[in-house]
């Protein structure tokens, strides 16, 4: 059952309250589709007043109703469930790129590392060449002066 809410010109019928009724739509198998009337008070406060708006529909035509009323809760159900496995679906992948993202920035900064420490093993290695030639060149200098 479900309150209708596109029905306003019919619903002046009161109720044993004195109070406009309200109408409702069936949605059981024997009289989906069909409207009725009852009291608008909440519960615990509502009257037995109860009838039928409609007159009875034709069985099939209440069956397709019930059939789609079904569909359409399914339907509904469905949509509930997709929305939630895509929601989770979102977090997941949100934080897997968080992840990524975290990863390549600590490689970046390791490459960087790298990069520096390359550079001083080249400025050491200059400098060896530098000390080895100075060297030579002592040696050199020092054996031609003793040949003299
Ligand atoms: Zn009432």
């Amino acid at each position: 059952m479900s309150r209708d809410s596109t029905v306003s010109s019919l619903s002046m019928v009161k109720c044993q309250c004195g109070i406009v009724a309200k109408i409702f739509t069936a949605f059981t198998p024997t009289n989906a589709g069909r409207r009725f009337y009852k009291c608008a008070n909440p519960n615990g406060y509502k009257c037995s007043y109860w009838k039928w708006v409609d007159d009875p529909l034709h069985p099939r035509v209440e069956n397709l109703i019930h059939n789609l009323k079904k569909e359409n809760d399914y339907l509904h159900r469905e949509n509930k469930s997709l929305e939630t496995k895509m929601a989770d679906l979102e977090k997941y992948l949100a934080s897997e790129i968080e992840e990524k993202c975290e990863r390549l920035n600590e490689e970046v900064v390791i490459d960087n590392e790298d990069v520096v420490i390359d550079k001083f093993k080249t400025k050491v290695d200059q400098i060896w060449i530098v000390i080895v030639m100075l060297w030579c060149c002592f040696a050199a200098f020092i054996t031609f002066w003793v040949m003299k």
